[in-house]
C-alpha cells in the first residue's frame, strides 16, 4: 500500500500513516472477556488497526437473537484498553447507551444503520453525547436515503460534535445478491461533494454479508478512494453470536490488508489530467452524440405517442417492451457487454419515454375538454 491521503479532517486521535487507512477492527459483538483479548491481542500484534470495535448492545432485526452483552461488555473492552492498549468505538443506540459509553470513557462511539434512519433517536443521543467532544461514527441508515444520513451528521454537528466520520456499510437490498447490502456507492460520491472534508470509511463486512467476499469489496472502497475501513474480526467466525458469515479471523483480516492496494484520488492532478484529456475529449463527443440521440429518439416517441392515441390504444405495449429489451440485451451480449447495464439503461429510456407518452395523452385531453 502507498499513496498520499486525500485533505480531509482528522478523526479521533489516531491516524493512519500517510496514505494509509484508517482501519477499525474488531468482533461483531463482543461475546466474552477472552474472546475481546483474543481479538486485540491478535489486531495489536498486526499493528495496523487504530482502533477496536465491538457491538456491545446489538440491535436485532427480530427478538430473540443475541442482543449483546450490555454493561459487562463495556467492563472488558476497559480490560482490553488496558491491557492490549487498543481505544475501542462501540455503537450507541439511545440516549442511556450514550450515557455509559462516555462514563467507561469510550474513544469514540458509532451510530447503527438502524439509529440513523431515525432523527428522534439521532437527537437525543446527539444530545446526550454533548459537550464530551467524543468523535462520532455514523452509519448510513438502512435505506438509501442520504437526507437522513447527512441530517444525523448535522444533528451531532450542531451539538458541538465535530469530530466525525461516515461509515458507508451498504443499503437494504430487496435481492441481496451477490451482497447482503446494496453498496450504491454513487451515493458515496454524492456524500463527499455535500461534505468534502468529512472521512467515508466502508463498512465490506455489512455489505459483502459472507466472507469471501469482504476483501473485494474493501478493495472496491479504496479503488473508490474512500478514507478507511471498518471490518469485523472474531477468532472462531463460525462460531460468533452474531453475523457469524461474514467474520474474518484475525489471520485473513492481516492477509486481506497485505494485499489491499491503495490509490491516491488525485496523484499528480497535473500530470493526470494530461494524460486522460484526449480519451475524456473523446467521451465527452460521445456523452453528447448521446443527448442528441436522446432528442431524435423523443421526437420519434411524440409521434408515437399520437399514433396511439388516434388508435385508441394505451401508452404502455407491453409486448413490444419485452421485444425491445429482449433485443437490446441479446445485443449487448453478443458484444461483449454486460446485459445488466444495457437493460438498466433501457428501463431508463423507456421510464422516460413512458413519462413523455402520457404528458402527450393527458396534453390532448385538456386541450378536448
Ligand atoms: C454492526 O456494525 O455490527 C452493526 C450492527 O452495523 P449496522 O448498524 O451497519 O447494521
Ligand atoms: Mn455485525
Amino acid at each position: 500500500m502507498s499513496a498520499a491521503a486525500r485533505r480531509h479532517r482528522p478523526f479521533g486521535h489516531w491516524s493512519p500513516e500517510s496514505g494509509e487507512p484508517w482501519v477499525i477492527a474488531g468482533p461483531c459483538s463482543a461475546e466474552s472477556l477472552d474472546q475481546v483479548l483474543e481479538t486485540a491481542r491478535a489486531l495489536k500484534a498486526d499493528g495496523r488497526t487504530q482502533l477496536f470495535r465491538a457491538g456491545v448492545w446489538k440491535p436485532r432485526t427480530r427478538p430473540g437473537a443475541f442482543e449483546g452483552a450490555g454493561y459487562n461488555a463495556l467492563e472488558w473492552l476497559q480490560i482490553m484498553r488496558a491491557e492490549v492498549g487498543l481505544p475501542f468505538v462501540v455503537e450507541v443506540g439511545n440516549p442511556l447507551h450514550a450515557e455509559r459509553a462516555l462514563a467507561a470513557g469510550a474513544d469514540a462511539v458509532w451510530l447503527g444503520a438502524r439509529t440513523t434512519v431515525n432523527p428522534f433517536y439521532v437527537q437525543e443521543i446527539a444530545e446526550a453525547l454533548k459537550g464530551s467532544a467524543v468523535p462520532v461514527l455514523v452509519k448510513n441508515p438502512i435505506h438509501a436515503d442520504l437526507g437522513l444520513w447527512v441530517g444525523a451528521i448535522e444533528r451531532l454537528d450542531k451539538m458541538g460534535l465535530s469530530d466525525l466520520a461516515a461509515v458507508h456499510r451498504g443499503f437494504f437490498a430487496t435481492h441481496p445478491e451477490p451482497y447482503r447490502n446494496d453498496p450504491r456507492w454513487e451515493l458515496t460520491f454524492e456524500l463527499r461533494r455535500l461534505a468534502p472534508e468529512l472521512p467515508i470509511f466502508c463498512d465490506p463486512s455489512h455489505i459483502a454479508g459472507q466472507r469471501d467476499l469482504v476483501e473485494s469489496v474493501a478493495q472496491i472502497a479504496m479503488d473508490l478512494a474512500l478514507d478507511g475501513l471498518m471490518i469485523e474480526i472474531h477468532p472462531q467466525p463460525d462460531e460468533a453470536l452474531s453475523d457469524a458469515a461474514q467474520q474474518l479471523t484475525p489471520a485473513r483480516f492481516g492477509a486481506l490488508l497485505d494485499r489491499l492496494a491503495r490509490y491516491m484520488e488525485s496523484a499528480d492532478p497535473v500530470a493526470l489530467a494530461q494524460s486522460l484529456s484526449a480519451d475524456r475529449e473523446a467521451l465527452d463527443q460521445i456523452d453528447a452524440q448521446f443527448v442528441d440521440l436522446i432528442q431524435q429518439r423523443q421526437a420519434i416517441v411524440e409521434r408515437l405517442a399520437h399514433r396511439k392515441l388516434e388508435q385508441g390504444a394505451s401508452v404502455f405495449q407491453m409486448d413490444r417492451w419485452v421485444d425491445m429489451l429482449e433485443q437490446r440485451e441479446a445485443q449487448a451480449a453478443n458484444q461483449g457487454l454486460d446485459p445488466n447495464y444495457v437493460k438498466a439503461f433501457f428501463e431508463l429510456v423507456h421510464r422516460y419515454s413512458v413519462q413523455h407518452q402520457a404528458a402527450v395523452y393527458q396534453d390532448q385531453r385538456r386541450d378536448e375538454a
